[in-house]
């Protein structure tokens, strides 16, 4: 049972920890591409949008939905990242292009990049039920253990997560991952003292990962001592539900004055996706439609 893009649910048998783990590779790498981003950027959009998937993976049910936003006041800007249940995310950096010196052991300077004077807010839509928000203090600015806190303070799920991504030299995402492992009530105080002590000692979840794929491998590595159960595991997709048409209904949302704008001086008009980058081209008479169709309302 390879790891190939995948988000596998686990339990330990002594019913210790529930265990997820996520290769999300192919994610942070079209997250690169369609952003264009650089090492800093893709290495701290591509840790927000792994722990999202892990949170959203650990919370959500059915239909339900998560937004996460997350600002640290840092030189990337603000984050916004959207999942669902089903391992599909979107998300951007409010400055995708900054760059900063890396660390003298060759890592990204995540904690330069986001800051640390701000707030992970999360918002969770379930179905007809009013969105409900949370928002705590970043702790950190590594993302991960900005999650972990997330998670302790606001669904009280204690937890540990780690969430990852290595380049090449080139920049190109070789692997990315992540962890989640939640406290089951249960648990052996022994077993969770141990985890705790073993956590800061391993490397880092995507450097495990060059050289291991194997989810039951993987979670040999992070608990050693605990038998593990592979529950179920689903595919992880980087994607966006953006179309023509729901622009050219934001364009609708435009003033007549600022549409003919558009139609006389620019002679149409150019809309991207934030989330995905995609671009939309809308043509004078395609907006010379939106404005007709305005005035009929
Ligand atoms: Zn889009």
């Amino acid at each position: 049972m390879a790891m190939d893009q995948e988000l596998v649910k686990a339990v330990t048998t002594d019913n210790n920890f529930r265990v997820l783990l996520l290769n999300g590779q192919s994610v942070v790498e079209t997250a690169r591409l369609s952003h264009h981003l650089t090492k800093t950027t893709t290495t701290v959009l591509g840790r927000g949008l792994l722990a999202t998937l892990l949170l959203a993976s650990s919370v959500l049910k059915g239909t339900e939905g998560l937004t996460v936003r997350l600002n640290g006041q840092g030189p990337v800007g603000g984050m916004l990242i959207d999942a669902d249940a089903h391992g599909t995310v979107k998300g951007y950096l409010q400055h995708g292009q900054v760059e900063l010196p890396l660390l003298a052991n060759g890592d990204v300077d995540v904690a330069s990049a986001v800051g640390t004077d701000g707030f992970l807010e999360v918002l969770k839509t379930q179905g007809n039920l009013d969105p409900y928000t949370s928002t705590v203090p970043l702790v950190t600015g590594q993302i991960g253990s900005d999650f972990a806190y997330y998670l302790a303070k606001s669904e009280q799920i204690n937890s540990a997560v780690g969430v990852s991504v290595v380049l090449d030299e080139h920049g190109q995402v070789k692997t990315a991952g992540g962890y989640l492992i939640q406290t089951l009530p249960d648990a052996d105080n022994t077993a969770i003292a141990a985890l705790e002590e073993r956590l800061p000692t391993l490397p880092s979840i995507a450097t495990m990962l060059t050289t291991a794929t194997d989810p039951v491998k993987l979670a040999a590595m992070l608990l050693p001592d605990e038998p593990v159960k592979v529950l179920s595991q689903e595919q992880v997709a980087f994607a966006c539900d953006c179309s023509k048409a729901q622009f050219a209904q934001s364009l609708a949302g435009l003033s007549s004055s600022e549409l003919r704008q558009l139609i006389t001086e620019d002679h149409g008009a150019e809309v991207v996706c934030h989330f995905c980058g995609a671009r939309y081209q809308f043509s004078a008479t395609e907006l010379q439609q939106i404005l007709a169709e305005k005035g009929k309302l």
